[in-house]
């Protein structure tokens, strides 16, 4: 079968799920015995989003291959169980910046380059690129933004041109929203009919509409929708809130989406999708058999996606364990040595966050200082194992004003400090420590037993490393390194001997946790917990 390629793109408002929505239909593709991918195209001029703050665009997310992207990518993997890769995320930036290359080489022969054709068709390339050689059966792409943004031009025009070439293989799903008015009692269809004439006016007609609702859509607001939108009633497309994200695969199986979709390619429907996995996950996350606290110790609580990879890896290890996990997201600006105690008082375990500056450091120690006094399970995450490995030095060692070099340059004991190859780099965009890197576990540890192998590959994010001058000093007092990088010798996690369960890790296992494959570490973490 050809390439076939399907584009979700989203009208009315920003946040309705394009990201939840598109994975969930690939999932029902790929559960049909479909080869399947996902991209996401981003209409923002940052090259990608490794250099945004997280208050910019929640989480972001690190690939395999190193790439940093964005958190919707996350979503993909967590719902197909499968890699992506710097090929799934582009922005307006990389588009711009490889046309730019390629007309400071000279390629475009003396041409004017402009939006159309050279951008579209860089756009173009970029989508097709994942369809090369027949790879998948069906690239999903995802339009960022909303339609009707200036900034997303391009991407419509890029899509107008490519169901124009690709005719019956490609197709456009547009999701919108219906809101309910409360004083008139009534759900309203204007929003989304303005939406598709917006489309429209851009040249392209939708395949089939997804509408984001809170209330059932009953058929009149179907055949509505149908006849000012040019679309089959069955192509109307009730999206409603469920929740968890986990079900809105089997919301979209019950209204048929994955059908509706085979049909308008002309492809045979075959026996239903094969979802068992999928449902005993829900089953299990549903009826928790446990129930923990954990306190997830960060500077950027009031924003939970910021750190969402996290949250997602302890429903899918929660559901493992068949133990709801609460989570207590706590301001580390605001924890001090008095009051610590109190803050991180009933919590069953705590996680330190991944972060970078200064702010909010203090805090983080003094909750890694109280879990490791007071015998709390404790996983520190690539800032939250540096922090922990500052607090050893500080309060066990006694290395007065010992810290990461990050936060004081000067410092006496550079426990934690910036790698040698990071040292000359001046440019900050995609220039860390990224993507897999393997990792030899020691036997005996708490880290083998959640792996159960000794060899492992997990994704990085960093400049600074544990500072292997002082491992010596660190083992004899007790924390010991148990995960290192055999090429680079590079410590990439640490244990305390004698606490029920203290792990650090310098990677992040949070990328790498699906829904089909929860992360052992966060498993590990919530079994030390219960
Ligand atoms: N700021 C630290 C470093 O660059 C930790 C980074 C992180 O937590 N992802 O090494």
């Amino acid at each position: 079968m050809s390439t076939k390629y399907i584009f979700v793109t989203g009208g009315v408002t920003s946040s309705l799920g394009k990201g939840i929505l598109i994975a969930s239909l690939a999932k029902l593709l790929q559960a049909r015995g479909f080869s399947v991918t996902i991209q996401k195209l981003d209409p923002y001029l940052n090259v990608d989003p490794g250099t945004l703050n997280p208050y910019e665009h929640g989480e972001c997310y690190v690939t395999d291959d190193g790439a940093e992207t964005d958190l919707d990518l996350g979503h993909y993997e967590r719902f197909l169980n499968k890699p992506t890769s710097q090929a799934n995320n582009v922005t307006t930036g990389r588009i711009y910046q490889s046309v730019i290359n390629k007309e400071r080489k000279g390629d475009y022969l003396g041409k004017t380059v402009q939006i159309i054709p050279h951008i579209t068709d860089e756009i173009k390339r970029n989508i097709k690129l994942l369809g090369r050689k027949g790879r998948y059966d069906f690239v999903l792409t995802e339009i960022g933004g909303t339609v009707g943004d200036m900034e997303s031009l391009p991407y419509i025009e890029a899509v107008r041109q490519l169901k124009w070439e690709l005719g019956k293989q490609a197709m456009v799903i547009h999701l919108t929203l219906v809101p309910f008015l409360n004083a008139s009692g009534e759900l309203k269809t204007k929003p989304t009919q303005h939406s598709v004439k917006s489309l429209l006016e851009n040249g392209v007609q939708p395949d089939i509409l997804v509408l984001r609702t809170e209330h059932e859509l009953n058929e009149a607001i179907r055949k509505k929708v149908a006849l000012f939108c040019n679309v089959d009633v069955e192509a109307v497309v009730q999206s409603i809130d469920v929740p968890t994200i986990y079900e809105v695969p089997l919301k979209m199986k019950e209204e048929k989406l994955d059908v509706t979709v085979l049909k308008k390619f002309g492809i045979p429907v075959g026996a239903e999708p094969e979802l068992n996995a999928w449902k005993s996950f829900l089953n299990k996350y549903k009826n928790p058999k446990h129930k923990i606290s954990i306190g997830l110790v960060g500077k950027y609580v009031e924003l939970p996606d910021a750190y969402k990879s996290i949250v997602e890896s302890f429903v899918h290890a929660g559901a493992v364990n068949e133990c709801a996990v609460e989570l207590k997201f706590i301001h580390s600006e605001e924890i001090t040595h008095r009051n610590a105690s109190q803050m991180l008082e009933g919590l069953n375990g705590i996680l330190i966050a991944p972060g970078f500056g200064h702010r909010g450091i203090k805090g983080k120690i003094e909750a890694a200082r109280f879990a490791r006094e007071k015998d709390i399970p404790f996983l520190g995450i690539c800032l939250g194992m540096q922090i922990a490995v500052v607090e050893f030095a500080r309060n066990v060692l006694n290395y007065q004003g010992a810290d990461s070099t990050e936060m004081n340059e000067v410092t006496q004991y550079p426990v934690i400090d910036l790698m040698e190859e990071q040292k000359g780099i001046t440019n900050m965009g995609g220039t860390m420590r990224l993507g897999a890197f393997v990792c030899k576990i020691k036997k005996g540890t708490h880290l083998y037993k959640a792996y159960k192998k000794e060899t492992i590959k997990e994704r990085h994010r960093h400049r600074y490393e544990f500072n292997d001058k002082y491992i010596k000093d660190f083992e004899n007092a007790g924390m010991k390194p148990v995960g290192i990088n055999p090429e680079t010798g590079l410590v990439e996690a640490v244990e305390l001997e004698n606490h029920k369960w203290f792990v650090g890790v310098q990677y992040h296992p949070e990328y790498s946790s699906t829904v089909l494959k929860p992360s052992p570490l966060f498993a590990a973490f919530i079994q030390a917990c219960i």
